[in-house]
């Protein structure tokens, strides 16, 4: 049988002829171990070609698994088990369900979590960790259809969550859950870049986005998600908005969790997508590079320089902010960080050259870029952004020998 596969966004077509879709674990660890080169789809939401398996190779989802691995949650010790296919909406949903909570979510609660974590996917905040912070354990099948089991403690702990898909098929992970809380999201409008005082402005609330399209300096939109068990910070300096607010220019604001300030369940309004609607523009590419927290004001100023350049392919570009994490190939791993996210128009050809044009603007900062998107930086230099990467090489090649779950975006990182 042949299918197109395509990424979310449609600008990757998988080489790959067929997507799997094992009924079972025994089904999925026969398919591994009867297969030369392995890649899992999860939902598809990155922007590159991280998940190819190449022509010859299978493309794995793990969607029809649920079945067997579903969500577990422990109330006694506030974890949950949730299986390889998986999306944040349904773990929330059931999470929120027992009385509890995850520390954090992305953007949109479309992903799965396993593909999100793999790639060091993150939300906002000066005290929340990347996605990935919050696993404790992974269950992964690995080359011979064999489950190896890695938790925190385990000193392959570092490689195994932020993996890149390279280590295995991920079946199943645990993860850290705390009381459940609720979020007031505040919009405001019009934040100027001049004079800003960048560490308190991200400070303000619990997660915090800045939003601007860069037609002019400084910021169309400032998300506050506040913790109704934190303080209210006073935000004197932008205005509060008098509308509801859509991050993208001419989206509608209906398609966006709760704002002015209704308080609601932490997962409805953590991200910044409805899960029943369509997340961000969805005609895009997307770029982010995460650097060191303390580069935030001069990268600004950085962009600021190129801004006309980068206005003319950009829906919207993010700013936000997160803790340093211990996972070897997270792009937050030993940072405090700041994330430059832009979703630009859908149009590769327009927007690789602005892509350099930022990369170039970003360089004195030690950008990494995130995985899931497109990025142009060659994968040496990406490697050297890394510290723990021979490690990450090493624990690859005992789990998977003959690379298995390898392929041409892996390789060109762990090996250039
Ligand atoms: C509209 C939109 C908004 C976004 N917002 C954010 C955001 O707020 N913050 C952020 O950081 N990123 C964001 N992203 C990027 C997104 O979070 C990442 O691309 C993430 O990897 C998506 O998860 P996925 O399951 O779709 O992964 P996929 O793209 O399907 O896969 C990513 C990688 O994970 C591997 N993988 C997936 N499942 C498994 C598994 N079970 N076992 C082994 N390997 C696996 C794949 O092989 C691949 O290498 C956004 C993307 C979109 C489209």
């Amino acid at each position: 049988m042949t299918e197109t596969v395509s990424n979310w966004a449609g600008n990757i077509i998988f080489a790959a002829k067929e997507l799997h879709r094992p009924r079972s674990l025994d089904a999925l660890r026969s398919l591994v171990a009867a297969s030369g080169r392995v890649r899992v789809l999860g939902s598809g939401h990155s922007f590159n070609e991280i998940a190819e398996p190449g022509a010859d190779g299978v493309l794995v989802s793990l969607d029809a698994l649920s079945g067997d691995v579903g969500v577990e949650v422990d109330t006694a010790a506030r974890t949950v088990r949730v299986g390889g296919g998986i999306r944040y909406a349904e773990l929330a949903r059931r999470v929120h369900e027992h009385g509890l909570a995850l520390p954090n979510m992305a953007s949109l609660p479309h992903i799965s979590v396993a593909g999100s974590v793999a790639t060091g996917t993150h939300g906002s905040g000066v005290g929340n960790g990347s996605l990935a912070s919050a696993v404790r354990e992974v269950e992964i099948v690995t080359a011979d259809g064999s489950t190896v089991v890695i938790g925190r403690g385990d000193r392959r702990f570092g490689g195994a969550v932020t993996s890149l898909g390279a280590l295995g098929v991920v079946t199943a992970l645990v993860l850290d859950l705390e009381p459940g809380y609720e979020v007031e999201q505040h919009v405001f409008t019009e934040l100027p870049l001049d004079g800003l005082d960048f560490e308190t402005v991200a400070a303000a609330a619990y997660s915090v986005s800045l939003f601007t399209d860069w037609g002019a300096p400084g910021f169309r939109q400032v998300w506050l998600k506040r913790r109704t068990d934190e303080p209210l910070v006073d935000f004197p300096w932008a205005t509060p908005a008098v509308e509801a607010q859509h991050p993208v220019p001419g989206m509608p604001a209906v398609n966006c969790t709760a704002q002015f300030g209704v308080p609601g369940p932490w997962h409805e309004r953590l991200p910044h997508f409805r899960a029943e609607f369509t997340p961000s523009s969805g005609n895009e590419l997307q770029s982010e590079y995460l650097l060191p927290r303390r580069h935030a004001t001069e990268a600004l100023y950085a962009i600021d320089g190129i801004r006309q350049t980068v206005a003319r392919v950009l829906q919207i570009c993010e700013v936000r902010t997160v803790a340093a994490d211990e996972q070897w190939l997270s792009p937050s791993y030993g940072r405090d960080t700041v994330a430059f996210h832009f979703t630009w128009v859908e149009d590769t050809t327009a927007v690789l050259p602005t892509v350099r044009a930022v990369e170039a603007a970003l360089e004195p900062f030690e950008p990494r870029p995130h995985w899931g998107k497109v990025f142009e930086m060659p994968a040496g230099v990406v490697r050297t952004r890394y510290p723990r990467i021979d490690d990450f090489t090493a624990l690859a090649r005992v789990l998977d020998p003959a690379g298995k779950f390898t392929n041409a975006f892996v390789q060109d990182v762990l090996e250039s």
